[in-house]
């Protein structure tokens, strides 16, 4: 039987009794297999839905449909302007049904109720609409050739074509909307695969999309595990891009089940994220900072603040305030009164947090706060500190993925030995600084291998903000003007006069 949270409202409520289905060619229809998977609540580990299992051969008949609606149909024929105009609507409907959707997301991922409430759900709503407004805006360019009198040159960009999109747990309706959105708005049609483990926004989401009123097959969802649906999407013959977001070692999986047929691949992986504190730095600001970038959805965000460099100078002040505002965080259940951090989402991310600590300690670092378990039910691990971290060891280099930062002190005051320290990572996904000095700032900037840079302020998931990696961090940017050119091709014409 089906656990039923008290705290989880009647909509929601509503939503988690029906028959959890894929999406495809704007069906709900079960798996070909008939098979069916749990999704547990990961703040007490029981069973809060069961959902169609799908896999190659649902894929390949989402495929299917998303082509018929790419080559023929209403979705083929559409203006500009009736596509922007569908996607600010999926947006209202979405805002129309903010609490459902914050509820649903706080009880299948654990996050914090009020977390999904200003966060997840408002941005995703702000995602939809920003993208709305660029479907009327994408345009090629006019070329300047060397015969102007003889030809006419520009450029259009046209929509890629079938995109399969696989996303992660972390935060499920906001990497929902951070792919669908830019490839509605560019005119593409989709097939969207959601993490196992956080199924259900996804699904909740398709049925606003219905709704809405796109055409059939122009959103299909199909909900699975990664080596089965998902390896059938980045494999797919007839998919002409996938677009990815998950860990390093999955995306070295999709490159190469892409090459197949060569299919465009866009990928957001791991980081690494160092937060750089200079001496001075507004401390009142760093160290909130500081515990927002790695505390945050309890350290499950691929750009947390996970490498704490801070000058000898304030290294102690850091810990002490690091150590207080760990202590402060109200750990417990996403839909509990007041919960400030909840679970991690699975026993098994639970392991290897706790594992990484272990390794940590072996190598010699210190537990200033934290490192252990909390409680014995659901998924919960205390916001943890580690100090006298060393460069080689694993906590330093491998991305965790949960509530732990490593703490080193620097005494140099050599920018370019701070930014080498700051970029001995395989990884280069975000980053920040900490300083009132404008100058430190713009230099340490420049310094930085990564794909965004806050000053003052860890990040921000803005819809307008290009987010996307250096070196192993990925492929492409996704969000902003940016992410459009992930979703379309350009086509050089030349017009012989
Ligand atoms: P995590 O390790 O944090 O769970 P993953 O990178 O494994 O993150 O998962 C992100 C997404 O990738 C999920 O939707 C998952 O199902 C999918 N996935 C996992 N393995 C594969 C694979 N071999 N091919 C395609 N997708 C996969």
């Amino acid at each position: 039987t089906l656990f039923v949270h008290p705290r989880i409202g009647d909509k929601a409520a509503a939503f988690l009794s029906r028959e959890h289905k894929l999406l495809i060619g704007g069906k709900w229809v079960p798996a070909q297999s008939g098979k069916v998977f749990d999704t547990h609540d990961p703040g007490t580990g029981r069973v809060i839905a069961r959902v169609a299992e799908g896999d190659a051969a649902d894929i390949d008949l989402a495929v299917k449909a998303a082509r018929q609606a790419f080559e023929g149909g209403p979705w083929s024929r559409i203006t500009p302007s009736d596509r922007g105009r569908l996607v600010w609507k999926l947006a209202d409907l979405l805002e129309q049904h903010a609490e459902e959707f914050a509820e649903l997301e706080a009880l299948d991922n654990g996050k914090p109720l009020t977390t999904a409430r200003r966060g997840d759900v408002p941005l995703s709503v702000d995602m939809f609409r920003y993208m709305a407004g660029w479907a009327t805006k994408i345009t090629g360019e006019t070329l300047s050739i060397s015969t102007p009198g003889n030809y006419h040159a520009f450029t259009v960009r046209e929509p890629v074509g079938v995109v399969g999109q696989i996303i992660p747990w972390n935060a499920p309706l906001l990497m929902a909307a951070w792919k669908l959105a830019p490839a509605l708005a560019t005119g593409c049609t989709i097939v969207l695969k959601p993490a196992e483990q956080t199924p259900l926004t996804a699904l909740r989401l398709g049925e606003l999309i219905q709704e809405a009123g796109f055409p059939d097959g122009v959103v299909n969802i199909v909900t699975g595990f990664g080596p089965t649906a998902g390896a059938a999407i980045a494999g797919h013959p007839d998919i002409d891009k996938v677009a990815f977001t998950g860990s390093t070692e999955v995306g070295r999986h999709i490159v190469n089940a892409a090459m197949g047929n060569f299919k465009k691949v866009s990928l957001e992986l791991g980081g690494k994220s160092p937060v750089i504190v200079f001496p001075d730095a507004d401390m009142s600001v760093a160290v909130p900072g500081a515990a927002q970038a790695i505390f945050a959805n309890s350290g499950q965000v691929c750009t947390a603040g996970s490498r704490l460099f801070v000058h000898k100078k304030a290294f102690d002040r850091m810990i002490d305030g690091l150590t207080q505002e760990a202590g402060k965080i109200r750990v417990g259940h996403g839909l509990a009164e007041g919960t400030q951090m909840g679970p991690v989402i699975s026993e098994v991310q639970l392991e290897r947090i706790a594992g990484y600590i272990d390794q940590g300690k072996a190598a010699g670092a210190t537990i200033a706060s934290g490192g252990k378990r909390v409680g014995s039910e659901g998924y919960f691990m205390a916001p943890t500190i580690l100090t006298d971290t060393k460069p080689d060891m694993s906590v330093m280099q491998e991305e965790i993925f949960g509530p732990v930062v490593c703490a080193v002190s620097f005494d140099d005051d050599d920018l370019e030995q701070i930014a080498k320290q700051a970029n001995d990572s395989i990884y280069g996904l975000a980053g920040s600084i900490w300083t009132r000095d404008l100058s430190t700032a713009h230099k340490m900037i420049r310094r930085i291998r990564a794909g965004r840079i806050g000053v003052n302020v860890h990040g921000s998931v803005d819809a307008a903000i290009p987010t996307g990696g250096f070196k192993q961090s990925g492929w492409g940017r996704e969000k902003g003007h940016e992410g459009l050119h992930l979703y379309t091709e350009v086509k050089s014409v030349i017009i012989s006069l």
